[in-house]
């Protein structure tokens, strides 16, 4: 089965209009984009706008692209308040995106004592019930109550007959805080929601950059999204197959690795749109257009990525090319565990 890129939108600043076959930014590749709730909470002549157009005339999106919308939670829960679930519904209703998730989600950090874990996972549980009979995507976190929630879900007759299911709360979770679970029951979590539900498709929200798409691949889940593309790009940052990411454009107080004499030469190489049309000049330059050119670069590394990974464990070559590619990663560790599982049947 194929991993879908979902890659995160800003209203703010639509471009690179990577989507868009008359741009130069266009990617071919891209299949879905994703925008949040919380922006057009913030702007309300936007949020009304999609209302009355619809959200893909509304961001000028053609039909052969998906249409995912957050709810925006997290936004939501740093300001201490509860999301407008009503007008949230009401957005769905009359903006017609091609998936939503139900209102509002409670997501828990591995900072969290158990007692407050088992209380997202209540709160979110009582969400998920309140919006079962609709076309809203149930949500569930990876932690501590990863199998209650599968156990929870399995009891309704109406939520273990949705189609699809959305997966949050896994980065934070591998990227080592202090208090998180161990990789291995992280992805025991994950293999068990994968079995459990092996008909449905699975969303995982939020994945960083190149290396935990490879988890999420060989997790087999069906869609994953990223911001990280644009978020890199706006602090000077690009990204490089398999590894890590590296500062190429010096923007404000933001540091980072910069690329070794290889890397610049790979660069100069880079057959993406932004790299063919505007060389290294185009991604070390500073405001809009270097932004948009870092930004495009850094989807594209991230879809070619997707493509190779596919690619590699279709044609039985995989292991062996994680082995060079992913060199220095730390989620290699987490790769092999995964491979371990496959071959043994387990996955
Ligand atoms: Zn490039």
């Amino acid at each position: 089965m194929k991993l879908e890129i979902v890659a995160g939108l800003s209203l703010k600043c639509l471009k690179p209009r990577v989507w868009d076959r008359r741009s130069e930014y266009h990617l071919p590749g891209l299949r879905a984009v994703m925008v949040s709730y919380a922006e057009f909470h913030q702007m309300p002549a936007q949020r009304r706008q999609a209302m009355e157009r619809g959200l893909r005339e509304h961001l000028g999106i053609p039909r052969r692209i998906k249409i995912y919308l957050d709810n925006g939670a997290f936004y939501f829960l740093g300001r201490d308040g509860q999301t407008p679930r009503r007008e949230y519904e009401e957005f769905v209703a009359q903006s017609h995106p091609d998936w939503y998730p139900i209102p509002q989600d409670f997501i828990p950090s591995p900072q969290m004592t158990r007692a407050e874990q088992r209380r997202c996972f209540q709160r979110t549980m009582r969400v998920n019930r309140a919006y079962q009979q609709d076309g809203f995507v149930p949500v569930i976190h990876t932690g501590k109550f990863l199998e209650q929630y599968t156990a929870a879900l399995r009891e309704s007759e109406q939520l273990a007959g949705k189609k699809s299911l959305a997966l949050g709360g896994i980065v934070p979770n591998l990227l080592r805080s202090p208090k998180a679970a161990p990789y291995a029951e992280i992805l025991a979590g994950l293999i068990h929601v994968r079995q459990v539900f092996a008909d449905k498709h699975l969303h995982v929200f939020g994945i960083g950059g190149t290396a935990t798409l490879h988890l999420a691949a060989l997790l087999e889940m069906d869609s994953v999204d990223s911001s990280g593309w644009r978020n890199r790009a706006a602090r000077g940052l690009v990204q490089l197959p398999g590894s890590g990411d590296r500062m190429v454009a010096e923007l404000g107080s933001w540091r980072g690795r910069e690329p070794s004499r290889e890397e610049w030469e790979w660069l100069e190489a880079c057959p993406c749109p932004a790299c063919r049309q505007f060389g290294i000049a185009g991604l070390k330059a500073r405001k809009i257009y270097g932004f948009c050119n870092r930004a495009t670069h850094n989807l594209w590394v991230l879809l070619e990525e997707n493509r190779r990974i596919e690619r590699r464990l279709a044609n039985n070559t995989y292991s062996k090319w994680c082995e060079r590619h992913l060199d220095n990663s730390i989620y290699l560790p987490l790769v092999h565990q995964l491979l371990k599982q496959k071959n043994s049947g387990r996955l």
